[in-house]
């Protein structure tokens, strides 16, 4: 009798799918990680499975300083050693030469050349030889994500297997879990803050809005992404 298929990826726990992908790919599945309760999470179920996670921070150098006092927590408390990746400099010159620092919170073409240059391009550089990758995305966090496959794989995720296990939790799950385990807490959520990115385009969604309204407020909600969550959420594609 042939081996039973394993159940749709959109069927496991997290745990399940993470342990899945950890054992496929091992050491070249990445973990993207910001720092957020998500990521933290992420890195923890690794952990317990005893392996060590490979994962990555992208510094804009546009983060908030709680961004850093948490990074520095993660590797005291949780013995995790975060990859950190950086802009390239030719890069940034050029886009600092042309849009100035400030034009990103009110021209939504220059914070998406911002993005560019400080987010994507960085994060394409980390997953040089990776085989798959890990995000802390979820559907509940905006309408465009409420689409968001547990695993996806389009030139929208760098051609690559992208995995989300934590898809189909809210944002109180999540919080219950790093408050269960005792993880490190961004300090933001303290002061309301469901999304973390950086200073100058994240802001505390007010009562009732969607946890990641703070994120590029100017902005509709169709274009709150960095660019590298879902396909074609930007109309005339990618910055
Ligand atoms: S989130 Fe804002 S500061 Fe950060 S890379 Fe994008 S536009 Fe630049």
């Amino acid at each position: 009798m042939p081996p039973l298929a394993p159940p749709p990826a959109d069927q496991l726990s997290a745990t399940e799918l993470l342990r899945m992908a950890l054992e496929q790919y091992g050491v070249d599945l990445w973990f993207a990680c910001g720092f957020t309760v998500e990521d933290i999470v992420l890195l923890h179920m690794a952990s317990s499975f005893g392996v060590t996670p490979s994962a990555f921070f992208v510094d804009t150098g546009r983060h908030f300083e709680e961004t850093y006092q948490i990074a520095d927590d993660v590797r005291r408390i949780m013995g995790i050693e975060v990859r950190w990746v950086f802009p390239a400099s030719h890069d940034l010159d050029d886009v600092l030469a042309r849009d100035g620092a400030t034009t990103i919170t009110s021209d939504t073409a220059c914070r998406r050349r911002c993005c560019e240059v400080r987010r994507l391009g960085p994060a394409r550089r980390a997953l040089e030889g990776a085989r798959a990758w890990v995000v802390g995305a979820r559907r509940t966090q905006t309408t465009i994500r409420q689409t968001l496959a547990a695993v996806e794989e389009s030139p929208a995720t760098y051609g690559l297997p992208r995995y989300a296990p934590l898809a189909d939790w809210r944002f109180g799950e999540v919080v219950n879990y790093a408050r269960a385990k005792k993880l490190p807490f961004h300090a933001l959520y303290r002061r309301g803050f469901m999304s973390i990115g950086c200073a100058p385009c994240t802001a505390a969604p007010r009562p009732g809005e969607a946890e990641r309204a703070g994120r590029w407020p100017f902005e509709q909600e169709v274009e709150r992404e960095a660019g590298q969550h879902l396909s074609g959420i930007w109309p005339g594609g990618k910055p």
